[in-house]
């Protein structure tokens, strides 16, 4: 990856804004794409590709991956050695209200990435999957090796889709793709439509905060800088394709397509009143707590087995709730003025 260039996905996102910066610093040259829809605030978007843009080794292009012309076009133009994929429709409770934004992000989409990359041969397509994969398993950790079967939300099938699709392309065509089971990702330039930035604008206004499942839904929150990590290492390292491999009459016993799967989480999961807690020690005020029922499509509690992840890549989340906060809450302060 070290001298090609890096098209980043999702690039005026929360995760993508982060991978992007980190491959600027090392070195590298990245291309990103973005429609900045306003699923949230665009002009948050706005404000993460500004801080990109002094950068010479950034360009960025304004495109809906679901345009099948415009996206053959990019790959054409972009001819890039390794592809980060961070675009989607996000969001569980979002995929309940309005369902054909994530078969257009997420598999449409989805399916243009795959054939840029399948033309333009590229040499690694890590991409972001999701914890919602696992449904309402019930049994933590989280394993790749654990069936998912059974989404409970169509982001949750979308994002299983995903992977499906990708090992067809690994399979047929030899792609080495990685997929990314993000955990509740959290930091500084975050997304409104999560827990800790509707908690923390709530606080500061004096409004109450609604608890879910009664304040003892448990999320595996992990920091943003643990996850960039995690991404970059990821994606410098492809699966390897075995050479004696042939699609014309694959052997079951050489034919294992150049395809993974990772949990990238910090195995650390937290209770909500504990993240209430955290906050209000953060921002120096108390909360008003609501405590709600469980919400269709969400479960009652995330945690990644990292094995695997720390294994390959070394990966070691190392940021504490306590830190990641009072680092958020650090940020927003400054971004809003308050
Ligand atoms: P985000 O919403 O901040 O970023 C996604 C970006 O993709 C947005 O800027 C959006 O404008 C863009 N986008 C959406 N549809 C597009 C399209 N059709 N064409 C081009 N751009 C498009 O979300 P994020 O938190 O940065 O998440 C990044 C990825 O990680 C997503 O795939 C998300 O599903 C996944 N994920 C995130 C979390 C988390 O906790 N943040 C957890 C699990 C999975």
């Amino acid at each position: 990856m070290a001298s090609e260039t890096v098209l980043l996905t999702g690039s005026a996102g929360f995760i993508g804004f982060h991978v992007a910066r980190r491959l600027l610093a090392e070195g590298r040259r990245v291309v990103g794409v973005d429609n900045v829809n306003a699923y949230y605030d665009p002009r948050l978007k706005e404000a993460r590709l500004a801080a990109l843009q002094p950068h010479n080794a950034f360009s960025f292009e304004k495109l809906d991956l679901a345009d099948r012309d415009g996206t053959a076009r990019l790959f054409d133009e972009v001819k890039p050695g390794t592809v980060i994929h961070l675009a989607a429709q996000a969001g569980v409770r979002y995929s309940l209200t309005n369902p054909h934004a994530y078969i257009d992000a997420n598999l449409v989409a989805f399916l243009n990435v795959l054939e840029g990359c399948r033309h333009a041969g590229v040499g690694h397509l890590a991409y972001a999957s999701s914890s919602s994969v696992y449904g309402a398993n019930g049994k933590t950790p989280f394993s790749t090796s654990d069936p998912v079967d059974h989404p409970i939300s169509l982001y949750a099938a979308t994002k299983k889709a995903n992977e499906l699709m990708a090992h067809t392309y690994s399979h047929l065509y030899r792609l080495p793709t990685t997929g990314l089971r993000f955990f509740t990702v959290y930091g500084p330039w975050g997304r409104p439509d999560m827990a800790m930035w509707i908690f923390t604008k709530a606080i500061l206004a004096g409004q109450p905060i609604q608890l879910f499942n009664h304040g003892r839904m448990r999320r595996d929150f992990t920091y943003i800088d643990d996850i960039v990590e995690g991404v970059v290492r990821v994606a410098e390292r492809p699966p390897q394709p075995d050479p004696a491999w042939s699609n014309l009459n694959p052997d079951p016993a050489i034919s294992n397509a150049p395809y993974r799967v990772y949990n990238i989480g910090n195995h650390r999961p937290e209770e909500l009143l504990h993240l209430v807690d955290v906050l209000e020690a953060a921002l120096g005020k108390k909360a008003i707590r609501e405590l709600a029922p469980m919400q269709p499509g969400d479960v009652a509690e995330t945690c990644a087995d990292v094995d695997a992840l720390a294994r390959d890549v070394g990966f070691a989340p190392a940021t504490p709730i306590e830190v990641g906060v009072e680092r958020f809450v650090a940020w927003y302060r400054d971004y809003h003025g308050v």
